[in-house]
């Protein structure tokens, strides 16, 4: 008979890292990792392009929950437990010296994921943390329903049972297990995907992909969905986080509408009257030169281009040609640019899924479920997910942190 004292099911990075936590604090205790691939840490190994984003230079807990579009109230109080200067300490202790970026996320100075997956193996076997590769889970059943009078818990791979008396779910985002909690009496947020671009089709960002736009806004029009940052033009739409941010806090809109929906682009974060203003006196004092030739408001010089000419102006219109009417086409194609999104894609440095265990459902001081004693949660199964930027990591480390601190 397989009896541990802590069962872990899924060797990701929130798996791990309570596996770890938990066999250094408790070294008397047998703790398994049931993991369902012949590897565990798949998603850390590709994270962040390979780099791994480990966590985000955001320090202030109150800052740091206003990147979580599903999580915001309920991780306060778990960011004041363990928070990314936790995080940084944690690796730092063991090894891994982390950098900071210009953006704020934070990388192994090695850039390499390998290091944090090296740093995770060789800790779990420091503390005897007993990792069972393909060992996927079929069924977990409670004492109540075994009569097991021994054990917590009865949990069912394709090879055999397992006992244990405390069981911490850490599966990402898997379908099988939200149908298995399901029928522990557990809620579940459908799953919908955040973190993606959006797929545009249309002649003022043909042909230039790699442009960004540093600072604008952007509205999903009939909505409350906004954001601002820098935008990437790419070569089937747009991208950067002005457009993952909005993926992230729309990701259940957006699902609604099958990614069908308008936004509409402030390209330089002034009204529609200041700008006119501007232009006008422009036509003043450059009224001379070509439209086309002096690009203004900072706007990248191809992206200018586009807006001019969709702004009904050729190569040679000069700034003293400008009619009202013209003046006006252009104010409105820099600050309010309506673009028809139709389908997005995957952004590979960082998805998540939105959707998971209902979070009124969870004990966010210990991660313990609220129906079951000693069932704990942490990482994406929980409908906890957050912008990019090393957010979504930090959701792992911290849950399955105050898991191991509460066991
Ligand atoms: C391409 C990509 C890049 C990313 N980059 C970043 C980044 O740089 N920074 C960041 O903060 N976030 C990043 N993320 C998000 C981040 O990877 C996840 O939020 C994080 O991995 C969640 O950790 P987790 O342990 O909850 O789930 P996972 O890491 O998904 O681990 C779950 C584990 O459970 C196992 N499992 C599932 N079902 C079963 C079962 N039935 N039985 C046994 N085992 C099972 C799986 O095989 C897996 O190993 C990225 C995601 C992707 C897809």
């Amino acid at each position: 008979m397989n009896v541990k004292d802590i069962i872990i099911i899924g060797g990701g990075a929130a798996g791990f890292f309570a596996a770890i936590n938990i066999a250094e604090r408790h070294p008397n205790l047998k703790v398994a990792i049931l993991e369902r691939g012949k590897e565990g840490l798949q998603k850390v190994k590709v994270s962040g392009g390979g780099r791994c984003n480990v966590t985000h230079a955001e320090f202030v807990p109150s800052e740091l929950v206003l990147n979580y579009p599903r999580g915001e109230k309920e991780l306060l109080g778990p960011f004041h437990q363990f928070m990314t200067g936790d995080t940084i300490e944690w690796f730092e202790k063991r090894g891994v010296m982390l950098k900071i970026e210009d953006d704020g996320r934070m990388f192994p100075i090695t850039d390499s994921s390998q290091t944090i997956i090296d740093c995770f193996l060789n800790e779990a076997k420091k503390h005897k943390v007993e990792v069972l590769y393909n060992e996927s889970v079929k069924q977990i059943a409670l004492r109540d329903d075994t009569n097991d009078v021994d054990h917590h818990f009865k949990v069912e791979t394709q090879s055999g049972l397992f006992y244990c008396n405390k069981l911490v779910i850490a599966t990402g985002s898997n379908p099988k297990i939200w149908k298995l909690l399901e029928g522990l009496g557990h809620s579940i947020s459908p799953a919908v995907p955040s973190l993606f671009t959006f797929n545009i089709k249309d002649d003022r960002i043909k042909d230039i992909p790699g442009v960004v736009a540093q600072n604008v806004e952007v509205k999903v029009v009939g909505s409350e969905l906004f954001s601002e940052g820098p935008l990437l033009i790419t070569h089937v739409g747009m991208s950067a986080p002005a457009i993952l941010k909005l993926s992230a806090y729309g990701a259940i809109e957006l699902a609604k509408r099958d990614y069908k929906f308008e936004i509409e682009i402030n390209f330089i974060k002034q009204s529609f009257d200041d700008c006119l203003e501007n232009l006008k006196n422009l036509k003043q004092e450059l009224a001379k030169k070509t439209v086309f030739k002096s690009a203004q408001f900072d706007l990248p010089k191809r992206l200018w281009h586009k807006l001019i000419q969709a702004s009904g102006m050729d190569q040679e219109t000069r700034w003293a040609d400008l009619n009202r009417h013209q003046l006006e086409n252009l104010s409105s194609q820099l600050t309010q640019a309506v673009f028809q999104v139709d389908g997005k894609s995957t952004f590979k440095e960082e998805f998540v899924t939105a959707g998971g265990v209902e979070l009124k459902e969870v004990n966010f001081k210990t991660f313990e479920s609220k129906l079951h004693k000693n069932l704990y949660f942490a990482g994406e199964v929980i409908n906890v997910d957050a912008v990019t930027g090393g957010f979504n990591f930090q959701n792992a480390w911290t849950g399955a942190y105050l898991v191991s601190k509460a066991i």
